[in-house]
């Protein structure tokens, strides 16, 4: 905990939000603040520090793509990576872009189809017929009839054999469906062009990253104490923060660490583009105390004053009260059914 500038709680003061609390919770010991002997109270705060950072990550892509004819851009100047103009987005926002680098471009023949814009069918291997799937190639198929016999004795039954029958394909070959009979498809790659036009393209990932740290040293859980306010000390924004007005030693220190590893990036695929610096101190009041004897310890957080007491006292008449409501009903369940049992 660290030392104040700002006004805070008096014991007296904490006595109140501590009745207020438990005034607001079921099982609360009523009055709390007025019932527990404070051994001692400790004004004091925590600190959030948040350094927000956007990144401008890029890299070169080789691409291909099929070409249909047109002008070419393979003359001029090419420009390096972090030349080319790429559209920002939003402050912080997590987006990527791709942009084509200028002056890249270069028509190259299909790999796929070595440029003659179609391949052979896989599917048949070019033959444009594959074997038959109701007769499995043969030209023949086996089908069960059932016929009506009679015995010596003259009684008739039902049997049933299969016969050889000619299958609807004739030769065991139907057509490809896949290549409509042709033997070949169009190339997958090139569209049938059977030409790929080549260029670079420079992938951008706009990339916020968060880092931030909270300065506190009582076991109140982390979580929910972040969600509490307090005062912004430092709220610093520029396209790259180096610098702050100091707050107290530690949070300085803590602050300029998270700074430092913000910055630590290669500068060859990763830039800053903009950056924020938000401290924040938050009220952090701890309380020491006894009740029934037993020596207890509860925080008062935030602007909000909420009340962070793991080993808070129950209320224990209304604890009783329940507890025999509980027994009560339960006696009753068992009444319930063993004279239902007995009747
Ligand atoms: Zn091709
Ligand atoms: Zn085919
Ligand atoms: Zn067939």
């Amino acid at each position: 905990m660290n030392q104040l500038t700002t006004p805070t709680l008096t014991e007296d003061q904490a006595r109140d939000i501590l009745n207020g609390w438990a005034g607001g919770g079921f099982l609360r010991l009523r009055n709390m603040g007025d019932k527990i002997f404070v051994t001692r109270f400790t004004p004091g705060c925590a600190y959030t520090i948040r350094v927000h950072t956007h990144y401008e990550e890029r890299k070169v892509e080789r691409v291909a793509v099929p070409h249909h004819g047109g002008p070419i851009d393979d003359h001029g100047q090419v420009p390096d990576l972090w030349s080319v103009p790429v559209p920002r987005p939003r402050e912080f926002e997590d987006s990527k872009e791709h942009v084509p680098v200028p002056h890249t471009e270069r028509v190259e023949l299909c790999s796929q189809c070595a440029g003659e814009g179609r391949v052979v069918c896989p599917t048949c291997h070019g033959r444009g017929q594959k074997a038959c799937p109701q007769c499995n190639g043969s030209g023949i198929r086996h089908e069960q009839v059932t016929a009506t016999e009679r015995d010596a004795s003259g009684n008739t039954r039902q049997v049933s054999r299969f016969v050889q029958v000619r299958c609807a394909c004739g030769d065991g070959q139907v057509r490809c469906n896949a290549c409509s009979g042709l033997g070949v498809q169009t190339c997958s790659q090139c569209t049938g062009t059977g030409r790929m036009k080549v260029f670079e393209q420079v992938a951008v990932h706009f990339k916020p990253v968060v880092l931030d740290e909270l300065l506190d040293v009582t076991p109140v859980p982390d979580r929910w104490f972040r969600q509490l306010s307090g005062d912004t000390l430092v709220n610093e924004k520029s396209s790259r923060v180096d610098r702050f007005d100091p707050v107290a030693p530690d949070v300085d220190r803590k602050a300029g660490e998270l700074l430092t590893r913000s910055h630590g990036v290669d500068g060859a695929q990763s830039r800053i583009i903009l950056q924020t610096l938000k401290v924040d101190r938050v009220p952090l009041n701890e309380l020491d105390y006894k009740y029934a004897g037993v020596e207890r310890k509860l925080w008062i957080c935030g602007q909000e004053n909420q009340i962070y007491a793991p080993k808070a006292p129950w209320n224990r008449s209304l604890f009783t009260v329940l507890t025999g409501v509980g027994l009560l009903a339960a006696g009753a369940l068992i009444a319930g059914v063993v004279y239902l049992l007995v009747r």
